[in-house]
């Protein structure tokens, strides 16, 4: 054995003896600095061990973003849903996403459609069961039932029994490697886009925090995690395109404008910081209260 595995040897015997994970990381981030682990081995085995950290609401596809069909829909209907969102797998529901009552696969669907006169039966003859965990789930003990059940899906659900999300395997999966990008994925746009005027295009579901890092703000909330869902909050509504929120930080006022948004979510915002003594009344309008929900802030 050359003498780096020799240490990481070492190590491994010491992580085992050791008591507690903060031990173990102590060593893997020594591992990586003496070169014993690559950076990327590193990292991957330091997400592994901030894996029971997670629940699986940080890390699921929400709601809003599932594709699903209805129960009565036919089975040509559920095979252009798949063809049209890329995915394999989608819930099949019962009136609403609120009540999701099995999963249908594209390959029984495949199977089903190559019978044309099995186009118009109801895609409820072909769905299964679906597993169903609570949102507070542990993402570790998750990936332990997705081996002993055997499915690599959940759905998620709220704490009232509704829809939150749903998560497959390839989303923990992800937790440790980094984005997996698949051959059907639509190139991800940016969550924050610097703008070369100084502001930032912003997507609805940007977190706080990534906004936070890009514009060097302290937004903060302990009712929600996007942006989209804060101007929400301080407007007691769905903002319309077009409102300004002004945020008051340490040093400044940055101007947060609904620049897309429909009846169900906001998706694009426009921000840019305000200079001293620059007039905010064009930005007037946002919901009072916004300056109360921003922590302060960097400038
Ligand atoms: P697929 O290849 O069918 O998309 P994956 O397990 O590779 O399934 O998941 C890739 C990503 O797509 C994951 O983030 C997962 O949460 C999401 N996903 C899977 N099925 C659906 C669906 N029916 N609607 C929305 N998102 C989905």
């Amino acid at each position: 054995m050359d003498s780096d595995g020799g240490s990481l040897w070492h190590r491994i015997t010491r992580f085992f003896n050791a008591k507690g994970s903060d031990n173990v990381e102590q060593a893997i981030i020594e591992a990586s600095h003496e070169g014993a682990l690559q950076a990327y081995e590193g990292s991957m085995l330091l997400s592994i061990l901030h894996l029971d950290e997670l629940q699986v609401q940080d890390i699921m596809t929400p709601r809003t973003d599932i594709t699903a069909v209805d129960s009565t829909s036919s089975i040509a209907r559920a095979v252009a849903a798949i063809a049209e969102s890329g995915h394999s797998r989608i819930p099949i529901y019962l009136d609403n996403r609120d009540n999701i009552v099995g999963i249908v696969y594209s390959k029984d669907l495949l199977r089903e459609a190559m019978l044309p006169e099995n186009h118009s039966k109801p895609v409820s003859s072909v769905t299964r069961p679906a597993f169903f965990v609570p949102e507070t789930k542990n993402v570790l003990e998750l990936l332990n039932e997705f081996k002993t059940k055997k499915t690599h899906l959940a759905v998620i659900l709220d704490e009232y029994g509704g829809t939150s999300g749903l998560i497959t395997i390839e989303d923990v999966l992800e937790e440790i490697v980094g984005d997996i990008e698949d051959e059907h994925d639509a190139p991800k746009e940016a969550d924050v886009t610097m703008l070369e005027n100084g502001g930032a295009l912003i997507a609805g579901r940007a977190y706080l925090e990534d906004i936070n890092d890009a514009l060097g703000l302290r937004l903060e909330s302990d009712e929600v995690d996007t942006i989209g869902g804060l101007l929400s909050h301080i407007a007691g509504r769905l903002p319309m395109p077009g409102e300004d929120f002004i945020l008051k930080y340490q040093g400044g006022e940055a101007v947060f404008r609904v620049e897309e948004a429909d009846s169900k979510q906001v998706h694009k915002v426009l921000a840019y910081k305000l200079e001293p003594g620059q007039n905010a009344t064009a930005a007037e309008g946002g919901g009072p209260g916004l300056a109360a929900n921003a922590g302060p802030g960097a400038g």
